[in-house]
């Protein structure tokens, strides 16, 4: 799937300390290809690419990230804004006039369960739905939304197969009128293909009554088909939204990702399933870490943006400069281990950080080891901080006996000590970003 081709590229960054302008392409060109196969209109990729390869070569690598963090969220903000930033939401009159909605799309697109999913919705803030049955082809259809409208609870209009959808969706308005309907929707037919029968139909409707919001169903497994069919159906019929039902199928992810950037229309909600509470708001950045498959990735990148922004430049810079030369101290190790656990979740990150996969869990400081490991430094003449070099079995016996620890204690912390700096002299680089900063793990 699209997701796992994604997170494929992304680990292969993730292992990366630095990248290169050459890695940021290779590593594009493979994301170019994950969102050509998943079915994203050819033009958007192209454009979507072009906009993050500039952003990842040109943008500064923030504090707290490593170049390959700093990839997957500049993907991921274009991604959010390629889905149109903002949530989009249904517009309705105030309560007291009473709103049109007409469904259309394609036939099995949707309309008749999403609109009874909307009604549902609609009846749950308070209004007063009405739905109008108006796709006289099929009577299975008419049934369907009478069902579905007596699963709800609302209130269902019909005037059989022998009247014209028109008049239909006039009546509907008036019996809304009587009956104290605040909303009417107007379920409508569709056809296999388009076709100039159904659009006219559709338009007829939309000049014999005032229609306030014209949603159009697609199914989120087509594709780019979905994407073509919005096109055509803004074109000639006008829409105001868009519903991408079948998410919760195997959809490969093109028609969320193209959909608005090619009609300039907003996805206002997805359909996951057939039931009818199945039936979400649209969000753009949550779709984009959904895509990515890596919603704790990002915001795990942005707890490491948070955490670096309050700390101390100039520690941070002296900081860099030594682990650049593969050097540590014991300040900065429990310093490390301290900023770590601020970050959270500790054994659930280690595997998502580069490098870090190889520290074990029982390696991982609590709050209990934190204060022992604190303890041990603070016992260490400011000499032995500086330099681990000068431990020797005196010395560890000593600062034992300082901090309240076993030898055993002190060991531990050393060992692990050393195991931290052998795996940062084998990964140059990996520490210091652009701008250098402890915490870039
Ligand atoms: P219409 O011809 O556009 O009115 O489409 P329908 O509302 O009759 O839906 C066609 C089929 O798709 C039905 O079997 C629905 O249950 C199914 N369906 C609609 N929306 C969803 C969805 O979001 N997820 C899944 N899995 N099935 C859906
Ligand atoms: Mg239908």
């Amino acid at each position: 799937s699209l997701t796992d081709k994604l997170q494929n590229v992304f680990k292969n960054l993730r292992g990366k300390g630095r990248l290169s302008e050459d890695d940021v392409k290779a590593a594009l060109k493979e994301v170019k290809m994950a969102l050509l196969e998943a079915d994203v209109n050819f033009k958007v990729v192209k454009q979507f690419v072009s906009s993050v390869q500039e952003r990842a070569v040109g943008e500064d690598v923030l504090n707290g990230l490593n170049p390959g963090q700093m990839v997957i969220k500049i993907v991921n903000e274009e991604m959010t804004a390629l889905m149109g930033s903002e949530t989009t939401e249904l517009k309705l009159l105030p309560i007291n006039e009473i709103t049109v909605i007409m469904m259309c799309g394609l036939q099995g697109a949707g309309k008749t369960t999403t609109a009874a999913k909307i009604a549902g919705k609609l009846k749950m803030k308070g209004r007063k739905p009405l739905l109008a049955a108006c796709d006289i082809y099929r009577p299975a259809a008419i049934d369907q939304l009478k069902i579905n409208a007596e699963k709800q609870q609302v209130d269902f209009f019909s005037m059989g197969t022998d009247v014209s959808p028109v008049e239909i969706a006039k009546s509907a308005i008036d019996q809304a009128k009587k009956n104290g309907n605040n909303v009417v929707i107007v379920d409508t037919a569709g056809r296999l293909q388009i076709d100039e029968a159904m659009m006219k139909e559709l338009c007829d409707i939309k000049e014999a009554i005032e229609v306030h919001q014209s949603l159009l169903v697609v199914d989120a497994m087509t594709g780019q088909d979905a994407v073509n069919v919005a096109s055509q159906f803004n074109e000639k019929v006008g829409i105001d939204g868009i519903i991408l039902s079948k998410m919760d199928g195997d959809s490969r992810g093109g028609a969320a990702l193209s959909t608005k950037s090619v009609t300039g229309k907003p996805i206002l909600y997805v359909g996951m399933g057939e039931k009818l509470s199945d039936l979400e708001q649209f969000y753009p950045d949550r779709m984009a870490s959904r895509i990515l498959g890596m919603g704790d990735v990002l915001s795990l990148i942005d707890k490491a943006v948070e955490a670096n922004a309050e700390r101390d430049a100039e520690k941070d810079k002296e900081m860099a400069a030594k682990m650049k030369k593969g050097k540590i101290d014991f300040e900065m190790y429990l310093e490390s281990m301290k900023q770590m656990r601020n970050m959270g979740g500790l054994s659930s990150i280690m595997g998502m950080l580069p490098g870090m996969g190889k520290i074990s869990d029982d390696q991982l400081p609590d709050e209990k080891k934190l204060a022992k490991m604190e303890a041990i430094v603070l016992s260490m003449t400011p000499e032995e901080r500086k330099n681990p070099k000068l431990m020797n079995p005196q010395r560890k016996f000593r600062i034992a006996k300082g901090s309240g620890n076993d030898i055993a204690d002190v060991n531990r912390f050393i060992k692990q000590f050393d195991q931290m700096q052998k795996m940062m002299k084998q990964m140059p680089g990996l520490m210091g970003g652009k701008k250098g900063g402890f915490g870039k793990f």
